[in-house]
């Protein structure tokens, strides 16, 4: 059965004490406090070593202090930190020719957070069909997906079927329509007169690892370029290399209109988010029309290009497909009465505990205490997300210790 013997040491619930005492309570984590990290490992402040399965929620896709984002952040720290878009800067351009030259995308607005960048692309789908398709001012409608995540701002909320993410925070925004996940023709069917986008994630992540049926994206993407409506992937968790594709759609060989990258683009050490997509949509934005003070500043520009360049020169992507396959073809050999479904693609994977065995939580605990942090997800799934440049080894030492956790 699994364990969950492990003490806090008084140093450690010192920590935890004075969080709790001046921390809002938005999160409950688990009762482990890190102070350092590197690679694929962390440590916390008794010393003790963890593999880190979460990495960031995929914003530490590269690794814990990559040298050489690392090496950028410092070398820029010491040069030029934050303008404000009032004046141009000369980081800006090479990492936004970059991510545009990678995406194959025209244009790119850079913004810090993934809700950021979601909410970006949101004006800019309802401006377009304003502009564009003679969508009445006001009456811009966009189909989202039960049980999404795109995150926490109110106009974002809104549209979540996650009760608790709503509950007492309303009133909120009109012009979402909810549609199933997965389900092309209800996607016909739902496109209506005002409706300018589809805002989708390629597989939902918060929502539990799900995976739409193959076909999906690229259905999806016929009937939008059909109907005249924008194709809006929300790729801040699935971008990047995760699923072994620089980017997830790229496994149905579609391309979005619009999308939203963030997380990774961050080489885990700043928030750097953007969207993209062609001259044609992107151009709705007119000088004043949106903004953000941090976004695109120097710092953030340089990070995110160094953040691409190790992506790509270390070919992280190609390592989270073969060693994804290995570790979800390993997972699903685990015996034993717990484990209800093991998905997902690349290095993006969700393990499901049956009901009767109890919440996720659990299984996070016992694998802590076995030098394994990750986190639940949606109760009853454990998502791994380690960092792109775990090795062959590693996954298998992983294994080991989650295979002790899951047999009686
Ligand atoms: C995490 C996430 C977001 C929100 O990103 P933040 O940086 O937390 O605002 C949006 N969409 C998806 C798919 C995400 O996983």
């Amino acid at each position: 059965m699994i364990r969950t013997d492990a003490k806090t040491t008084d140093r450690a619930q010192k920590e935890i004490d004075l969080a709790n005492a001046y921390a809002a309570r938005n999160y409950d984590p688990l009762p482990v406090v890190l102070t350092r990290g590197e690679g694929v490992w962390v440590w916390d402040v008794d010393g003790k070593k963890f593999l880190d399965m979460l990495g960031c929620y995929s914003a530490v896709s590269q690794g814990h202090r990559h040298p050489k984002i690392i090496a950028a952040l410092k070398e820029q720290a010491d040069r030029l930190t934050v303008t404000s878009r009032a004046f141009h800067n000369d980081r800006l351009g090479p990492f936004l020719k970059r991510l545009c030259e990678l995406a194959g995308m025209e244009k790119a607005l850079p913004m810090n957070t993934g809700a950021e960048a979601v909410e970006t692309a949101i004006k800019a789908a309802r401006k377009w069909g304003t502009l564009k398709k003679g969508v009445p001012d006001g009456k811009a409608e966009i189909l989202v997906c039960e049980n999404n995540f795109h995150g926490r701002t109110t106009t974002i909320v809104g549209f979540s079927s996650e009760p608790q993410y709503r509950d007492g925070f309303g009133p909120f925004a009109p012009g979402f329509v909810t549609i199933d996940f997965g389900d092309a023709a209800q996607l016909a069917d739902k496109i209506g007169e005002n409706t300018v986008a589809l805002l989708v994630e390629p597989i939902q992540g918060e929502g539990g690892v799900i995976m739409p049926p193959e076909g999906y994206l690229r259905e999806a993407r016929r009937i939008c370029s059909e109907r005249g409506i924008l194709l809006v992937l929300d790729e801040v968790q699935t971008g990047l290399g995760r699923t072994g594709k620089l980017f997830d759609y790229l496994h149905e060989g579609i391309q979005p209109d619009l999308l939203i990258l963030g997380k990774a683009l961050g080489g885990g050490v700043y928030p750097v988010s953007a969207v993209l997509g062609s001259d044609e949509v992107m151009g709705v934005f007119q000088p004043g029309d949106h903004g953000s003070t941090f976004g695109g500043n120097p710092l953030a520009a340089v990070v995110g290009l160094a953040s691409l360049d190790v992506l790509v020169e270390e070919d992280m992507a190609a390592n989270a497909a073969r060693l994804g396959d290995i570790f979800m073809a390993e997972l699903r050999k685990i015996p034993g009465p717990h484990i209800q479904e093991v998905r997902g693609r690349g290095l993006f994977v969700g393990v499901e505990v049956k009901e009767e065995s109890g919440t996720a939580r659990r299984f996070c605990e016992a694998l802590l205490d076995e030098g394994i942090v990750t986190k639940e997800t949606h109760k009853q799934v454990i998502r791994f997300a380690p960092p792109l440049v775990i090795t062959e080894d590693e996954i298998h030492w992983a294994l080991e210790r989650i295979q002790r956790v899951f047999t009686p």
